[in-house]
């Protein structure tokens, strides 16, 4: 709903978090959300890959063995590759995700010992199509990370899309989707300088970020963790 924040759902946490989790004890809760540094594992190898995939807990558990760093887990170890997939290949990927960037850099400077083998790390890419910056409309980071002044996505000015308004209607006083827009609008991609809103099909910036076009991207969620496609090879 629009309007609503972290601060309004929090409360309601454990009813949400049941309402799409009902098994899994694991996940009953729902929290504000937070930068999450994301590594992978691309060659994860299970001590015995015809059996089923060891839990996240023990992949923790091998991440933490024999190793002085400590880790800020955002969340456990999750394995990208569907089991049948290990099973047939001898091996997978597997996600890490910390609460911190030194935990990242950590492993993607180390690697990390898991089954008995050294293996590398490399950081994690969401394919997945970027969602821009909700205040200056950046493909590169998250309104959490960011430090410039407000962009608006349908004419460049400098305020929020959301703030956009029209000198001859009042088109923007009511509700509408994110980037529906009156006939009045002066378009101004914030991305390209195009004459349309950002986002648009028409804009090369977007479709070369986006990867809209030749190569579907399929996501996978689960506790807040998306696979992408890109990743489960
Ligand atoms: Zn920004
Ligand atoms: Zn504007
Ligand atoms: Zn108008
Ligand atoms: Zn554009």
């Amino acid at each position: 709903m629009p309007g609503l924040t972290a601060v309004d759902l929090e409360p309601h946490s454990a009813l949400i978090a049941s309402a799409f989790l009902p098994q899994e004890a694991a996940f009953a809760g729902a929290a504000r959300d937070s930068v999450w540094y994301k590594a992978v594992i691309p060659d994860a190898i299970p001590p015995d890959p015809s059996q089923p995939l060891p839990s996240s807990q023990v992949l923790q558990a091998e991440v933490e063995d024999y190793v002085q760093h400590c880790f800020s887990w955002a969340a456990p170890p999750i394995w990208l590759t569907p089991a049948s997939r290990v099973a047939e290949q001898g091996s997978g990927s597997v996600l890490l995700s910390f609460s911190r960037e030194e935990d990242l850099e950590y492993v993607l400077r180390n690697g990390v010992f898991l089954f008995g083998r050294a293996l590398r790390v490399r950081r994690f890419r969401d394919s997945g199509r970027p969602r821009p910056c909700s205040n200056c409309c950046s493909l590169e980071h998250s309104v959490r990370a960011c430090s410039q002044a407000p962009r608006c996505g349908l004419c460049s000015g400098g305020h929020l899309t959301s703030e956009h308004r029209c000198g001859e209607c009042d088109f923007f006083d009511d509700a509408h989707e994110g980037l529906a827009h009156c006939g009045h609008t002066a378009l101004c991609c914030p991305h390209c300088g195009g004459s349309h809103a950002m986002c648009d099909s028409a804009c090369r910036v977007w479709t070369r970020r986006s990867g809209a076009g030749p190569r579907r991207v399929r996501r996978k969620r689960g506790g807040g963790q998306e696979a992408s496609a890109m990743d489960l090879s």
